[in-house]
């Protein structure tokens, strides 16, 4: 009996999923009668939504040994999970992650609502989330759609349509294959699939449960989908930071609560601008009057803008007296810095 085409796509990938599928620590095996913690599922989605699981796992694993539950992490203090989510980037996550916490435990008796619409409407917490966590966690038949997703389905049908016109098409097509059949599965089962075969440069089309099914494999072009309407350049801002060291301390501030790394802690640094700074503007804006020396620029990327940041040192003679939100800190809390400052810091003080 030859199945309908959907069941086919279905029946392939779910069986290529039971043999193949990830071992992850936030993970219930395929097939399996018992269910993913839902507080584990949320803690990885909103991970990985930023950062790929080889990088996301320790972080993972520091999480939940550190905060095994919804309410431990409710009760952590905002600086304690803003330091351990340091090197994730999007720290607005960590703000809603806590957010979102706090309301589980204290508006849902700390048990994660089990529908998309419930989890919709937690803090921090949108369609995509709200998706992949009630189908992982609650088996659920939502429509977990990501960029992965987005070119599995782009390539299955050689979709011509560039993104991000494309995204309703997409959804659409990745939506006709969710049924009540093992749904949790059959989003974990897209997603390794996106994320293991189906890799955006290098598809790996033979070893691909939907080898025979894919339009894009037959073009002999897979890896030209999905289409994409060309970029506009990312624009490029100017800033400086500023080391400034006695012994083995240093100078850190915390950031406005508001705005991009807000709350974490920081270098000194001038505004982050389209147009250059001076020698004498950087100057001007430095932390203290102090024999300052240009050491060089790090480059770093952030969604909307790439960052050229110039790193200034000086070694002060005594820890002066510094207005608040500035502070002498052990040069051990650099840990606890996000990825620009730390590639700051490390150019200026190399171990
Ligand atoms: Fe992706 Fe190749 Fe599989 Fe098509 S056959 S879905 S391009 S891995």
């Amino acid at each position: 009996m030859t199945l309908p085409r959907t069941a086919q796509l279905r029946r392939r990938l779910l069986d290529w999923y039971d043999r193949t599928a990830r071992d992850l620590p936030w993970r219930a095996a395929p097939g399996s009668a018992r269910r993913a913690d839902p507080y584990r599922v949320w803690l990885s989605e909103v991970m990985l939504q930023q950062t790929t699981v080889p990088h996301a796992t320790p972080y993972f694993l520091r999480f939940v040994e550190r905060w095994p539950t919804v309410g431990d992490l409710a009760a952590a203090s905002d600086d304690a999970v803003m330091a351990a989510w340091a090197g994730l980037g999007y720290y607005a996550r960590a703000r809603n992650l806590l957010a979102c916490a706090r309301a589980v435990t204290a508006d849902h008796d700390g048990a994660f609502p089990d529908t998309e619409g419930g989890l919709l409407a937690l803090p921090g917490i949108g369609d995509y989330t709200a998706a992949a966590v009630a189908a992982i966690a609650f088996d659920r038949p939502a429509n977990v759609v990501d960029g992965n997703v987005e070119r599995v389905m782009a390539r299955l049908y050689a979709l011509e349509t560039p993104l991000p016109a494309a995204k309703p098409a997409l959804h659409a097509l990745a939506g006709a294959l969710v049924t009540d059949e093992r749904p949790g599965d059959w989003a974990q089962a897209l997603m390794d699939l996106g994320a293991t075969v189906c890799r955006p440069a290098a598809p790996l089309c033979d070893q691909c449960p939907w080898a025979a099914d894919c339009a894009a494999r037959a073009s002999g072009a897979a890896q030209t989908y999905p289409r994409r309407s060309p970029k506009a350049d990312r624009p490029r801002r100017y800033g400086a930071a500023y080391v400034l060291t006695h012994g083995d301390r240093l100078v850190l501030v915390r950031r406005p609560p508001k705005g991009l790394l807000g709350g974490m802690l920081g270098l000194p640094s001038t505004d982050w601008r389209a147009k250059p700074w001076s020698v004498d503007e950087v100057l001007a804006t430095a932390p203290d009057r102090q024999d300052w020396r240009a050491i060089g620029v790090i480059s770093h990327v952030f969604t909307h803008f790439t960052l050229d940041l110039a790193v200034l040192r000086a070694e002060a003679k005594t820890t002066i007296t510094l207005q608040a939100p500035m502070s002498w800190e052990p040069q051990s809390r650099l840990s606890d810095l996000p990825s620009v400052f730390l590639k700051a810091a490390r150019l200026a003080l190399p171990c």
